[in-house]
């Protein structure tokens, strides 16, 4: 198979990112020399144990938890079940789950087949969004009841970047005992948490979202907070999810978030400026064009942004020629005609849903690479315009 990269302008980083080079340099030496297993007693394996608490110790620094609070998953998708399905299992009795109508199919989908999963038949309230993929606080409230056993809401969304407010949401559950999951794995190394602070019981983080790589990611379960293991087996991670570790990525992950604990606050100075600049340049150049979520309770890197009366899959097409990466809508849903289920919740209406365009930008990006989509993009959108049927001029 013929594999490129060269000269790709990469603004699809909430589907996945680049792995840092620091992370990739941290992590080899476990691929090559350090195979040791860390629960061996020997110390061969004894020192690859040391680094996995290393590595345990940086995510907890990152979140502002405890090392043991930290348990290392395959995935955010994981992460994400092991927790739902851990206050289900603790709370029998209890048949009701609260989320959202945004969530990631991680959580959405999980929820849509808890009935089969569990045995038991559940009733989940899904909360509505505004215009701008805002949660109105008044129906969350009205939602918790004595029968609620977890409320699972994403920090932000995948693709619009809208923020929750999490920290009073966790408040507002923890007051009534229930138990508050969120899944945030767009949010980590982009947003600063301190679950210290907080009154969230579990987290999801994935890490081939921040720079490390695919197939690791954390469940934080809060000291205190009653845990049953989705993965039994062996005696790995204090029980808590069976399975020999994948040592060499839990290795990158310990260092990917060192450095998003060291960077991120310069960093999102940096890609916030450029995300504007994307994103003003395209309102102003592009007509019939708009954003997709609240323009400041966003995480600073994406923007969505929707082309009325073209289809996104033909522009991602056109913008593939020029090698420029991004998303229409959430990686999963593309592929799919229906428009996304999160734009759908916003009322965006159809002619503006299916002309929608992800772009999630990082650190590597440079303002050359905005200053390039902003030349190609106004053409892209005209020529496909022209063909459209239903596009009247602006
Ligand atoms: N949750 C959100 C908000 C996501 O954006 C994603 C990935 O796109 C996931 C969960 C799933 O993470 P993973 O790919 O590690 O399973």
């Amino acid at each position: 198979m013929d594999l490129h990269h060269d000269a790709v302008i990469y603004m699809d980083n909430n589907a996945t990112t680049r792995i840092a080079p620091e992370v990739l340099e941290a992590m080899m030496p476990f691929l090559a020399d350090y195979y040791g297993n860390p629960s061996s007693m020997h110390t061969f394996g004894g020192q690859v144990g040391q680094a996995v608490a290393k590595a345990r110790a940086q995510v907890a620094n990152l979140l502002g938890a405890e090392p043991e609070e930290i348990t290392f998953t395959s995935c955010g998708t994981e992460s994400d079940s092991t927790a739902i399905l851990s206050a289900l299992q603790t709370y029998p009795e209890k048949r009701h789950i609260v989320t959202t109508r945004v969530e990631h199919p991680a959580v959405k989908n999980l929820c849509e087949n808890l009935d089969r999963l569990t045995g038991h038949k559940h009733r989940v309230t899904r909360l509505k969004v505004d215009a701008e993929g805002m949660l109105d606080l008044e129906e969350y409230e009205e939602a918790l009841t004595e029968d609620t056993a977890i409320v699972s809401v994403m920090w932000a969304n995948n693709e619009t970047g809208v923020i929750f407010p999490i920290a009073r949401m966790a408040k507002m559950a923890r007051e009534r005992g229930i138990l508050f999951h969120t899944d945030a794995v767009q949010a980590v190394g982009k947003v600063p948490i301190s679950l210290r602070d907080l009154d969230v019981d579990f987290l999801a983080l994935s890490g081939h979202k921040l720079h490390a790589p695919k197939g690791v990611g954390v469940l934080y379960v809060r000291r205190g907070t009653m845990f049953v293991p989705f993965l039994t087996g062996g005696h790995q991670e204090k029980g808590r999810r069976g399975g020999t570790e994948n040592v060499a990525s839990i290795i990158a992950l310990g260092k990917a978030c060192d450095l998003a604990a060291e960077r991120m606050e310069d960093e999102n100075t940096r890609v916030r400026a450029l995300r504007d600049k994307l994103e003003e340049g395209l309102l102003a150049s592009v007509p019939r064009s708009m954003r997709n979520g609240h323009k400041t309770d966003r995480l600073p890197n994406t923007s969505n942004i929707s082309f009325e009366y073209v289809e996104g899959e033909a522009i991602l097409l056109h913008m593939n020629r020029y090698n420029i990466c991004a998303s229409s809508g959430s990686a999963c849903t593309s592929g799919s005609l229906e428009p996304s289920h999160v734009l759908r919740a916003m009322g965006v209406p159809f002619t503006a849903a299916h002309g929608s365009i992800r772009f999630s930008l990082s650190s590597y990006n440079t303002e050359a690479e905005v200053d390039f989509v902003l030349a190609k993009m106004p053409d892209i959108i005209e020529s496909l315009r022209q063909m459209s049927p239903f596009w009247k001029g602006n």
